[in-house]
Order: C-alpha cells, then sequence, then structure tokens
C-alpha cells in the first residue's frame, strides 16, 4: 500500500460520554465488530468495580486499565481506526482535555434517558473550541426513554449546532422494534441479546411499507411521522460542515444488544476524516514561524499527549504516549527530542495493533506510538527524526486547588523531588516551585489528583507526605513584552511568584480580585488562566 493510502485510510477518534452512559460497552462492541476482539467482556473485565472502598482505588484500578485499554487500534473494511478512550472520573478531565488534542473526530455517547449530562457538557466545549467534528450516538433505546425529537433538540442546543438524524428509532424500551437506516433506506429489526452479530439481524426495505405498517403498527407509523418532522426539520447532511464541527450525524442504537453499532462503526469509516493537519512553530531567523504539518510530509513528527508511568513500582519507566502527525515509524529510526535536542532512546516501543502487544513494525500519521523510556521525555513534548519544530496546542488549566507538601521524613527529600518532577511532567499534578523558597505546592483541578499524588509518592517512591491546605486559590501564567515589566512585576509581588514544572512562570492569587487588582496595577502584564505547551 502506497505511503499516502496508509495516512488516508486512518481514522483516531476520542470516545466521550458522561459516566455511565455506556462508553466501555459501545467500545467493546467496535471491537468486537472489527474482529479487533473475539470474546465479549473483555474490555469490561478490566473496568473499575463500581463499588470500590475508597476513590483513590478506583482510580489505581483505572489508572490500571487506562494503561491496558486507553488506545485500541482495529482493522475494519481496510482501514486503521485509533479509538482513544478518555478518563471517567471528572477529576481527571485535564487529561481528558490533552487526549481531545490528539485526535481527529470524537465519538459522543449519550444516555437517551439522561440526555446530555453534566460531563458531556465541559467535554463538548473542548470540541467546540478546537472545532472536532462530532458523532453522536444516543444509547438505550431498549430502556424507557426521552422522545427521540426531545433529544434531538437537546444535543442541539448543547452542542449549539445542528443534528443530523442518520439512523431512526421505531419505539423505544418494552416497544423497541428497530431502527431505520435514513441512507440505505432499510429498517433493521431489533431483537435484544447479546450474541447476535450485526448481519443477523433482520432488515426490511422502507418500500415495503404494507409489511412494515402491518408488523409493527403505530410504532411505525408514529416513528415515521417523527423522523419527517426531525428531517424536515434538520438542514441535509453535509459532509464539509460536520468536518467543520458545524453539524453532528445522530445515531440510536442500544450497545448491550450490538444494536445499531455497526452504523457507527461504518461511519467512522465514511465520515469521520483522515488524519488531519496539526500546527507548529518552527524558528526562522530566530523568529517563531507557524508551520502546517501535513500527514502526507515525509518526515517523522509527533507529539506526546499522555505521559503514564508504569505499574510496576520497581521500575521507574513510563510510556510516553505520542500522536504521529506525519511520516513513518519503523523500529529502530532515531528520534530527537526537540525541548532537550536530544536522542529519544526508548527501551521499547508499543503501537496498538490488536489486543496483543506486538513489536510494531510500522505506524503513520494518525497512529499512536507508545515508547517506554527512563525518563527524558514530558507531555507536550515534540518528537521528531530530525527537523526542528514544536506543536502547539497541548493545555495546561490553571489549577483551582492548592496544597502544601510537608515531607514526614527529611531525608527523604531527594526522593520527593524526584517523585514530583515525574508526577508533574506526567501531567498526573502540577507542581509549583515558590520563588522565596519554602515548601513546594501543588496544583490540581480535581481534589482526586491530590490523594492519587500522595498515594504514588509513597508507593512509586517511598516518601510519605502531608498534604496542608494553603491560602492559595488560583493561578495565572504570566508573561510580558519585554524583561524589564517582568522584572518589575515579579519585584513587586515577590511572595506570589512561582515555577511550574515547566519553568514558566505564575502568580498565585489568594482570591479572584487578585488578578483584577494586579493587572490594574500592572496593565502591561499579560496573564493567562491557560497555558499551551510552546
Ligand atoms: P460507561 O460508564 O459509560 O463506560 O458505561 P458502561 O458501558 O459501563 O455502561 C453502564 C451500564 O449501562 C452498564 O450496566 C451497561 O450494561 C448498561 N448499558 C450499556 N448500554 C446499554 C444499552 O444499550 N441498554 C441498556 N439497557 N443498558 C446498557
Amino acid at each position: 500500500m502506497s505511503f499516502l493510502s496508509e495516512t488516508r485510510r486512518r481514522r483516531t477518534f476520542a470516545i466521550i460520554s458522561h459516566p455511565d452512559a455506556g462508553k466501555t460497552t459501545l467500545t467493546e462492541k467496535l471491537l468486537l465488530f472489527s474482529g479487533a476482539i473475539q470474546i465479549a467482556g473483555s474490555v469490561k473485565a478490566r473496568k473499575a468495580s463500581r463499588h470500590a472502598t475508597s476513590d483513590w482505588m478506583e482510580i489505581e484500578k483505572q489508572r490500571g486499565i487506562s494503561v491496558a485499554s486507553s488506545v485500541m487500534q482495529m482493522l475494519y473494511r481496510d482501514h486503521v481506526i485509533n479509538l482513544l478512550d478518555t478518563p471517567g472520573h471528572k477529576d481527571f478531565s485535564e487529561d481528558t482535555y490533552r487526549v481531545l488534542t490528539a485526535v481527529d473526530s470524537a465519538l459522543m455517547v449519550i444516555d437517551a434517558a439522561n440526555g446530555v449530562e453534566a460531563q458531556t457538557r465541559r467535554l463538548i466545549e473542548v470540541c467546540r473550541q478546537r472545532d472536532t467534528p462530532i458523532i453522536t450516538f444516543v444509547n438505550k433505546m431498549d430502556r424507557e426513554v426521552r422522545e427521540p425529537l426531545d433529544i434531538l433538540d437537546e444535543v442541539e442546543r448543547e452542542l449549539g449546532m445542528p443534528c443530523v438524524p442518520m439512523t431512526w428509532p421505531v419505539g423505544q424500551g418494552k416497544s423497541f422494534r428497530g431502527i431505520m437506516n435514513l441512507r440505505t433506506q432499510t429498517m433493521t429489526v431489533f431483537e435484544s441479546g447479546s450474541e447476535r452479530l450485526p448481519h443477523d439481524f433482520e432488515t426490511i426495505a422502507l418500500t415495503e411499507r404494507d409489511t412494515l405498517t402491518k408488523r409493527f403498527g403505530a410504532d411505525f407509523e408514529s416513528a415515521m411521522d417523527s423522523m419527517e418532522l426531525a428531517t424536515g426539520a434538520s438542514p441535509t447532511w453535509d459532509r464539509e460542515a460536520f468536518l467543520a464541527g458545524r453539524q453532528t450525524p445522530v445515531f440510536f442504537g442500544s450497545g448491550v444488544n450490538n444494536f445499531g453499532v455497526m452504523e457507527v462503526l461504518d461511519a467512522l469509516v465514511d465520515l469521520a476524516p483522515s488524519p488531519q493537519s496539526r500546527t507548529s512553530t518552527t524558528m526562522v531567523n530566530r523568529q517563531p514561524v507557524v508551520k502546517e504539518i501535513q500527514p502526507e510530509d515525509k518526515d517523522f513528527a509527533g507529539v506526546v499527549f499522555k505521559v503514564q508511568a508504569n505499574m510496576d513500582a520497581n521500575h521507574r519507566d513510563r510510556i510516553a504516549f505520542v500522536r504521529m502527525a506525519s511520516g513513518k515509524y519503523t523500529p529502530g529510526m532515531k528520534l530527537k527530542v526537540q525541548r532537550t535536542a536530544k536522542e529519544l532512546r526508548p527501551t521499547s516501543v508499543v503501537t496498538f495493533m490488536s489486543q496483543r502487544r506486538e513489536a510494531v513494525e510500522e505506524a503513520y500519521a494518525g497512529d499512536i506510538v507508545g515508547f517506554t523510556t527512563h525518563g527524558g521525555v514530558q507531555l507536550g513534548d515534540t518528537i521528531t527524526d530530525g527537523a526542528s519544530l514544536q506543536f502547539t496546542g497541548l493545555p495546561f488549566f490553571a489549577p483551582e486547588l492548592f496544597m502544601t507538601v510537608i515531607l514526614k521524613n527529611p531525608l527523604r527529600t531527594k526522593q520527593l523531588q524526584q517523585g514530583l518532577a515525574q508526577l508533574g511532567e506526567e501531567g498526573a499534578i502540577q507542581v509549583f516551585r515558590p520563588e522565596i523558597g519554602g515548601p513546594m505546592l501543588l496544583g490540581a483541578v480535581g481534589q482526586l489528583q491530590f490523594e492519587v499524588v500522595q498515594h504514588r509518592l509513597k508507593a512509586e517512591y517511598d516518601a510519605d507526605v502531608r498534604l496542608e491546605g494553603c491560602q492559595y486559590t488560583g493561578a495565572r501564567w504570566i508573561t510580558a513584552d519585554s524583561p524589564a515589566e517582568l522584572r518589575e512585576f515579579v519585584n513587586a509581588y515577590p511572595q506570589r511568584m512561582a515555577k511550574d514544572a515547566a519553568d514558566t512562570l505564575a502568580f498565585l492569587c489568594t482570591s479572584p480580585y487578585d488578578v483584577r487588582l494586579a493587572q490594574e496595577r500592572f496593565p502591561k502584564i499579560h496573564f493567562h488562566p491557560l497555558r499551551e505547551h510552546a
């Protein structure tokens, strides 16, 4: 297969949902139907128990699972589909945002009874900011749920973009009869159970209206009516608009019953985009110049969007997940970390073809490659085979929760520093070093991040710490147009200044008014609530 066809046949997407909407079930069915796994239940089995004794244990389990199954690759209709899972817990939303920077589209799973829920809303915001195309799957139609028109209405409102139904349900709950496929103009008849494969379902052409009416009676008639209302009110399918994040195709089904899932798999091939270009900056005559990296560019370039410590506490190695933006990866090729200009020396490299971890043969733009290293790689790092460039856009959010780290045994200072440096690089937490010295500060977006870090410092670095509350409630990364202005500002607030893991200067706040006051005093200083790795 030619290099160009290799990149064009790839699809890389994230699956997003509010917990319990059916993400795990759908993931498993997608893998099952593409032939990537043989037995239903293997994804599910690894999902953390819902009744874990404590929150962090739950998270520990999730970590175990996420190493194993956060990236899954499948081959379907001659296409290579990379599925990226996103963490379920809201306290880890930062990780989810970063995963969303590594994909070209998103599959949103909605529980048809609950509609768009809190966590989905946050994820939608991120997709919207990046104009990520979204495919919508309305799940659990076998339950007593809301009217499909009502659901579409809510999705439209929440997404701020029109829905285009691709399938339409006939009945729901006890009287769920099936779905009409509007593209093929057929009805697929619902039967419950998880044994059936897609071709085992009976299909009837919509032109056989008499048969359908006779068999499904009022359910069919009213489905036709609501479908006509829905299609009349929605715009016609426009792939360009979808790709620009201006309309979403909607599918209905029941994941647990294997029903309506094949349509989603086909949509990933037929509708979802192949790898898109990625923005980077490169220095030309010492000036940063924006450069779009195209998937068909021959040179290897990729960005680390996730770093995961190995679960084995005896090995200090970590997997850096790299989303390839261009080029071809082959084993043994020499790669460089742009930030340090050092060679990347992985101890092992994996891609995610099938569930077995076979040695990688080759990978292309859109693929995720996992490099196991002993360090030297951080979140946001750009990896290339020579070209000097830096990808932009990996977000870090200003933390809203802060804790001071107190080491219980002062003789473990070195271990603590190493642990914090590594956990900071991994993005598990943000670490701030106050400029005037004193204990380190941890900044988080979600409370659970603290528990995880405290636990991991002890388990992985043998550094037992106490976390104490402190007066800070926010932070802003600061920049100025001239070094003199920055100096003046730093001198005005010496106790408020701290550096993060990437050595970027931040201003620590104790109240929302702090920034406003500081801004009034120093109108030329820029306060950033978000830091993009650059
Ligand atoms: P996740 O938290 O989003 O990954 O959700 P899961 O896939 O674990 O599903 C949550 C619960 O909903 C589980 O008990 C599933 O068996 C159930 N579930 C998933 N899909 C369906 C469906 O289509 N119909 C019904 N009735 N239950 C479903």
